[in-house]
């Protein structure tokens, strides 16, 4: 099985004037397109992994060679997270969680505004480069972290449904250091539909 790079699923200037055209350009035609072609080029040789998805991939991390097992995670982990990323921000849609999602953030973290807090603290002081996630475990619960770098909850059996790049190249051009501010922005951009639709199909995978 070849990678493919998902298009993205809007015009390059739909996030306006949040996240500028030049940010997605490079984000998904350059960034994104190169972790696919570094797996590509990671699994030529790996006939026994040629066959999985990019989901069974990382659920399995452990039957990979630990020679390429880096490379795998690095570049398999972006790719699953970027193409996550991208589509929770398509425009329109819900621009708050209801139905399910509601019930079950409300029950983990709180509320809404007490979530969006933590979600936005996971990402802001995440240390160098790396991802906040809202993910669904093995027992159906919510849980929100962070990651470093391409790490990627489906290593250790967590369905993400929600992610936030912080990685410098995701808000540079229009935040530059304001980290942040980004991320209170990302957090208005979410199209909750999405991530609802995630959560159910998450629960009974
Ligand atoms: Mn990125």
């Amino acid at each position: 099985m070849t990678h493919q790079l998902p298009p993205l699923p809007y015009p390059y200037n739909a996030l306006e004037p949040h996240i500028g055209e030049a940010t997605l350009l490079l984000h998904h035609d350059k960034h994104h397109a190169a972790y696919v072609n570094n797996l590509n080029a990671t699994l030529e040789t790996q006939a026994a992994l040629q066959g999985y998805d990019l989901e069974t991939l990382l659920r399995r991390i452990g039957e990979v060679p630990e020679a390429i097992r880096t490379a795998i995670i690095n570049n398999a982990g972006q790719v699953h997270a970027h193409t996550l990323y991208f589509e929770v921000m398509t425009p329109g849609g819900a621009t708050a969680p209801h139905g399910a999602l509601a019930e079950a953030i409300d029950k983990q973290f709180g509320s809404f505004a007490a979530f969006r807090e933590q979600f936005a603290k996971a990402g802001a002081t995440r240390f160098g480069s790396g991802w906040a996630w809202l993910v669904v475990k093995e027992d159906g619960q919510l849980a929100l972290y962070s990651t470093a770098n391409g790490d990627n909850p489906l290593m250790q059996g967590h369905t993400p449904i929600l992610t936030m790049d912080v990685w410098e190249h995701a808000y540079y051009l229009n935040y530059q250091n304001r980290r942040p501010d980004y991320v209170s922005t990302f957090l208005g951009l979410i199209n909750w539909d999405i991530v609802g639709a995630k959560y159910e199909t998450a629960l009974h995978r």
